[in-house]
């Protein structure tokens, strides 16, 4: 890590959110299955800090297949037990039967518009919404774009997609461009 780059302040200096600041947040996301990974995450988020997601993240791979939504659609009751019991995730009932909705209605998107990712990114016209910061705290929490896509897809089936975790989720995969101005990474996304 190059500590003498100009950074979004958020991530701070811990290595882990320095990393997924520098290698992931805000680069466009054009395939499904990273699209779904993030979405879980987010979803589990609602309410908690993102670094307490990245930081049990690769226990989430692990307990969720891969991120895998055709396989987490057909989770059972038993293996929803086995989720609650783990540790290393984060136990909320509601969420975790969430994924497993989700997985669903994801796949009856795909169905409908050939890929998810069709879908989301048509709520911004397939281009990146490129924002001009000062600060971090300039940005909003939701935006006019993340409220319908929001709406949506809570209309579609989806739960935990309030529009303040869907505008998240348009942050991480780059929908919208929110690094700030002076980031290095603004002009690389
Ligand atoms: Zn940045």
């Amino acid at each position: 890590m190059n500590s003498e780059k100009v950074r979004c302040g958020w991530c701070g200096t811990d290595p882990l959110y320095v990393k997924y600041h520098d290698e992931e947040w805000g680069v466009p996301v054009k395939d499904d299955k990273t699209m779904f990974e993030f979405l879980l995450l987010e979803t589990f988020q609602a309410g908690l800090s993102w670094i307490t997601i990245l930081r049990k993240r690769e226990n989430f791979r692990k307990a969720f297949d891969d991120f895998d939504y055709k396989k987490i659609a057909k989770y059972d009751q038993s293996k929803i037990d086995l989720l609650l019991q783990n540790e290393g995730i984060i136990r909320n009932k509601l969420k975790v039967h969430s994924a497993v909705t989700n997985a669903k209605a994801f796949m009856e998107i795909q169905k409908e518009f050939g890929s998810f990712t069709e879908y989301i990114w048509s709520f911004v016209n397939h281009e990146p919404i490129k924002n001009i910061w000062q600060t971090h705290k300039d940005a909003p929490a939701t935006s006019s774009e993340s409220d319908a896509l929001s709406k949506d897809l809570k209309k579609r089936g989806f739960k935990f997609v309030g529009s303040t975790v869907v505008y998240a989720h348009m942050q991480a995969t780059g929908m919208v461009n929110d690094h700030i101005e002076s980031c290095f990474r603004y002009h690389e996304v």
